[in-house]
């Protein structure tokens, strides 16, 4: 083993909450190295594959126009947004958790949530609007959802500016470089090894280390093992890499697991979509997230969910795991042509999987579906569907009566053609399960005491995610906490270094 190299804070993972980290450690003048397992051109873990959607409490469009500065005077003038502040925030995120988040970490989640987002700005992170999130109606954009605002390119605009800040600050960044052990010394962190090439393993001495290094969703084993046989053949919606390594020399060095390690966020995706994140192909193109104006039918060709039970935002990351359990882990979302012009823009791409057909008994034999039942769920759907005004923008209460599942909002009647038929499947986004740290983002041990030197961000944070997460919280969670494990350890060293 060489033993040749030293840095004042590691950073394990080159994901969001990884660069945010560096990028605040860096800050405070201390000597970062970033460890990657991927090559180069694979770098940024999912964060790199997301739409960039990211939640904050913005309050109002004042608020907004702070971290969109492209708006003109017309266009602000031309948009309704909804309030939404500190406490929308935290009740959306304990609502969708079953109240179950830590409220420690959501409280920190959701207070640092604005004053994070300006600092990603400063970072050279731009934002724009995100066009998915409201509906035009006589020349006015009316938002809905709580997540109005994304990064510019998506995932890759925001780890590219990331990447290049980070770059600035002198931050080393090491590729095919996997962390796999951590080493104490009378009772701090002290050293990370690294795999190089040819199995050589080095030995990286450091005062503080930070794991950012994703779940263990990539890992077929650990998926069956926690979530279920069922995930064994889930589609990995993006990093290969994230194996649940962090997990693994967190808990060796005695951290406390935490968190729902049965639970995970998952995705209706397309059928056909990449088993695993394909790196060429991010942008997150393949998700399938327009239901709530459509129908859901499983290969028996019978509904199984309430698509219009909330928006979106709210429900897409409990029925993808609904998707898993149906035959063959298959599902058609159905859209007639009065709502087909109103689809998010992923359901247009060549890559996207159509069936269209000119009547309902067509559409059931190109999808495969039993034509009969097929037909059956149909028209007792449509005799179902109640009066009342149709719109998209709000939780219309347009439903019908007498059906089980209801279509509790949103319910128009499936009857103009050409219909369309969009089959998919179950795609796992990330894992809750990780370890337990608190809000100084400081690992804990068996007896809720910090591991000294030792951090942890982004989905290696247990305990914050149940059940369901708002949709942009994911990334909001990597820049607050890795901000927050910067600014700890470089603390943490100072007062190290006047020990
Ligand atoms: C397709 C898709 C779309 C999404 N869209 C959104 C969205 O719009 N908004 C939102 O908020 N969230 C979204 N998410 C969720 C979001 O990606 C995550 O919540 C967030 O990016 C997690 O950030 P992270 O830094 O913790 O992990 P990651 O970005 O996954 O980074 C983990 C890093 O660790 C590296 N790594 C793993 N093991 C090791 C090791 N042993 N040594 C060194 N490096 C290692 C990986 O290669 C990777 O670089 C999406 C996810 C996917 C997959």
């Amino acid at each position: 083993m060489a033993n040749d190299k030293e840095f004042d804070i590691v950073v394990v993972g080159t994901g969001n909450a990884a660069l945010s980290a560096a990028i605040s450690a860096s800050e405070e003048g201390t000597k970062v190295l970033m460890l990657e397992k991927g090559s180069e051109n694979k770098r940024g873990g999912n964060s790199f594959f997301t739409d960039g959607a990211i939640r904050f409490a913005y309050n109002d469009l004042d608020g907004i126009s702070k971290v969109v500065d492209s708006l003109s005077k017309e266009e602000l003038a031309s948009i309704d947004m909804p309030k939404y502040g500190e406490e929308d925030f935290h009740k959306d995120l304990m609502d969708v958790t079953q109240g179950k988040s830590k409220p420690e970490l959501a409280n920190l989640l959701v207070s640092k949530s604005y004053e994070t987002i300006l600092w990603m700005k400063e970072q050279g992170v731009n934002f724009v609007m995100n066009e998915n999130q409201f509906f035009e109606k006589d020349g006015r954009k009316s938002f809905w959802g709580g997540l109005p605002v994304k990064t510019e390119n998506k995932g890759i605009g925001l780890v590219e500016a990331l990447f290049k800040k980070a770059q600035e600050n002198g931050v080393e960044i090491w590729y095919e470089s996997p962390a796999v052990k951590l080493e104490q010394e009378e009772g701090h962190i002290s050293a990370v090894h690294v795999k190089k090439e040819n199995d050589e393993t080095l030995t990286v001495k450091t005062k503080s280390v930070i794991l950012a290094n994703g779940g263990f969703e990539a890992n077929k084993k650990e998926r069956m093992k926690y979530l279920g046989d069922q995930w064994e053949n889930a589609v990995v919606r993006g990093s290969e890499y994230n194996t649940g390594d962090g997990i693994t020399m967190a808990l060796e060095v005695g951290a406390q697991r935490a968190g729902q390690y049965d639970g995970c966020h998952a995705h209706t995706t397309d059928y056909n979509a990449p088993r695993v994140g394909d790196y060429s192909k991010p942008g997150d193109i393949y998700k399938k997230s327009s239901y709530p104006l459509g129908l859901i039918v499983n290969p028996e060709g019978e509904r199984f969910v309430d698509e219009g039970a909330d928006f979106r935002n709210y429900t897409y990351a409990k029925y993808g795991k609904e998707t898993l359990k149906q035959t063959n882990q298959k599902a058609f979302q159905l859209y007639d042509s009065q709502v087909q012009p109103m689809l998010r823009v992923e359901y247009n791409l060549e890559e996207a999987t159509k069936i269209e057909a000119d009547t309902l008994e067509e559409l059931a034999v190109k999808m495969g579906v039993d034509e009969t039942a097929f037909l059956k769920t149909i028209e007792e759907y449509n005799s179902a569907v109640q009066e009342g005004d149709y719109n998209p923008s709000i939780k219309d209460g347009k439903s019908t009566k007498g059906l089980a599942p209801e279509k509790t909002n949103w319910a128009l009647k499936f009857d103009q053609a050409p219909f369309f038929a969009y089959p998919v499947t179950c795609g796992i986004t990330f894992t809750f399960g990780a370890v337990k740290v608190n809000d100084k983002a400081e690992v804990l041990d068996e007896q809720d005491q910090p591991i000294k030197g030792l951090y942890a961000a982004g989905e290696m944070v247990g305990e914050l995610f149940y059940h369901n997460y708002p949709g942009g919280s994911g990334l909001m969670s990597g820049s607050v906490f890795g901000r927050t494990a910067g600014k700890s350890s470089a603390n943490f060293i100072g007062q190290k270094s006047l020990i």
